[in-house]
């Protein structure tokens, strides 16, 4: 039996289950229906204080810091551990609260579990180094944790991208203060109930939930965080950079993309199709690294074309409840903006292959969408849809293709189709994106580094390189 959601949640700051201090609550909305399922505390400035403060007195109490690095480690296993209890509730909420289908709910429980092992056994696998400087001189260096970390979520997949975040801090030292998304903050309320099971040391992982320019900002400009991790759009990591530096906090972004899929005339069409397919349609192309732009070599574009929309037309599209393949948007907000993006594409020239409008049911559908005739300069081309939306660009030259690809302000994924090992080293190495897939689409995951060239952002989440984002390097010289 599907597990019930519950009618009320709360704030977890400093260990202990919060109200919002002036009585609000935020509504939250089913995607797949447009009704307010449950209500969640409304935190403003005065909770992000409460919970930057209880995260500053456990960093400077030391708590995470005198455990061994193992020890550490075993608490990340203790909370993937007590996800396992929560992993159907956590499943429902993830499909009424973000518009996940039901394998994609229980996929969320998996992968967040998968990041937190990962790191926990890294925990005790940070080295420093010992530079030699002569006779009479011993020296080192230490990974220094920066103290608070303040981190912020974007609603698409709040539990993993928040689990990840709040791991490598944990490891290295950090103590935490996360604003959850307002559009789906309920999956990491319940990681929180799976810190506070496996004892994670209060005040350590703090978690609050408010609207972006009020809570959000708050944190990101209060007086006592140390360090930032923000994923989310272009235009908020922005203001995010510029609270930053009024105080020279260091920051991880992790902001949007434009990913471009090149598929080479001697490309397996089938995989291709099948791969590109998934890659703009998986969790309705609400994946900043999904693969919304084909760039097409023109003797195969039609074809490829066809394979795709044919791939497309096989998605069920309507609730994860009812086991369909693919959900909804995750508000009306975001679906006009689509739509009204869509329209702009067809003004401009595009031709509409499929898609392009809302579903006439309750709830914010837009089935899968594909536009042919598109110009590079065009905004359909250029922006980012967050929705499930294909723009398909032909090319005749190889140099062509690398120029259209790495054409947008973006930079975050792109990805290569061919069968000619030479020419996949060829445009690999001339793409401006933290990661390209060959023959596939997200080619790995938890254990490969990810992020952004450009306005896609800087830094790394994911793999041993995340951690480095997360420490800074102490050098201890000794005359002895
Ligand atoms: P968004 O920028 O609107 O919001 C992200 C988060 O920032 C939310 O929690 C929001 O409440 C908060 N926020 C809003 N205004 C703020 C402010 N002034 N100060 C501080 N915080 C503020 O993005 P979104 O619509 O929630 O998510 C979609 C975007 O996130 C897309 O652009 C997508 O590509 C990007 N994204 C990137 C990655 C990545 O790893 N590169 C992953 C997921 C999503």
């Amino acid at each position: 039996m599907a597990a019930q959601i519950r009618s009320y949640w709360r704030n977890f700051i400093d260990g202990a289950w919060v109200d919002s201090s002036d009585g609000r609550t935020i509504p939250v909305t089913d995607p797949a229906t447009g009704r307010i399922i449950t209500e969640v505390a409304c935190g403003g400035a005065a909770e992000i204080d409460m919970a930057v403060t209880a995260a500053r007195r456990c960093f400077e109490s030391r708590r995470l810091q005198l455990m061994t690095p193992a020890s550490r480690g075993e608490l990340m296993f203790a909370i993937a551990e007590q996800l396992d209890l929560l992993a159907d509730e956590i499943a429902e909420v993830e499909i009424q609260d973000n518009g996940k289908t039901r394998a994609g709910g229980y996929n969320e429980v998996k992968l967040t579990q998968r990041y937190l092992r990962y790191y926990g056994g890294m925990a005790d696998k940070l080295e420093g180094r010992q530079i030699p400087l002569g006779d009479g001189i011993v020296d080192y260096t230490v990974h220094m944790p920066y103290g608070v970390s303040a981190q912020i979520v974007p609603w698409n997949g709040p539990l993993p991208v928040g689990a990840r975040s709040i791991a490598c801090a944990l490891i290295t030292g950090n103590t935490v203060a996360l604003k959850s998304p307002e559009d789906s903050p309920l999956s990491l309320f319940l990681l929180a109930e799976a810190c506070e099971r496996a004892s994670v040391p209060k005040g350590a992982v703090n978690i609050v939930c408010g609207y972006g320019r009020e809570a959000g900002a708050a944190l990101v400009g209060h007086k006592d965080i140390d360090h930032i991790v923000f994923t989310g759009s272009v235009e908020t990591g922005k203001s995010v950079l510029r609270a930053a530096a009024e105080r020279v906090i260091p920051c991880v972004m992790e902001l949007g993309g434009k990913s471009a899929a090149i598929v080479y005339a001697d490309a397996d069409l089938d995989n291709a199709a099948r791969n590109i397919t998934r890659g703009i349609l998986h969790h309705s192309g609400q994946i900043c690294s999904a693969a919304s732009r084909l760039v097409v070599h023109r003797s195969i574009a039609s074809a490829l074309v066809k394979k795709i929309k044919a791939e497309a037309a096989r998605r069920t599209v309507g609730p994860g409840v009812d086991g369909c393949d693919m959900g909804p948007v995750i508000s009306e907000r975001q679906l006009s903006r689509i739509e009204a993006l869509c329209d702009a594409g067809v003004a401009e020239g595009a031709t509409l292959e499929m898609g392009g409008k809302r579903l006439d049911r309750e709830g914010y559908f837009l089935p899968p969408t594909i536009f042919t005739n598109v110009s590079p300069d065009m905004r359909i081309a250029q922006e980012e849809f967050f929705g499930p939306v294909l723009v398909v660009i032909p090319f005749d030259t190889p140099e062509e293709a690398v120029a259209i690809a790495n054409g947008t302000d973006y930079g975050l994924a792109a990805g290569i189709f061919t069968r000619d090992l030479k020419l996949t080293l060829w445009t690999a190495d001339r793409l401006v994106a933290g990661q390209v897939y060959v023959n596939d689409w997200w080619v790995g995951g938890v254990e490969t580094p990810f992020g952004g060239a450009r306005r896609s952002g800087y830094g790394r989440e994911k793999g041993q390189e995340a951690l480095l984002g997360y420490v800074q390097t102490k050098n201890v010289g000794i005359r002895l």
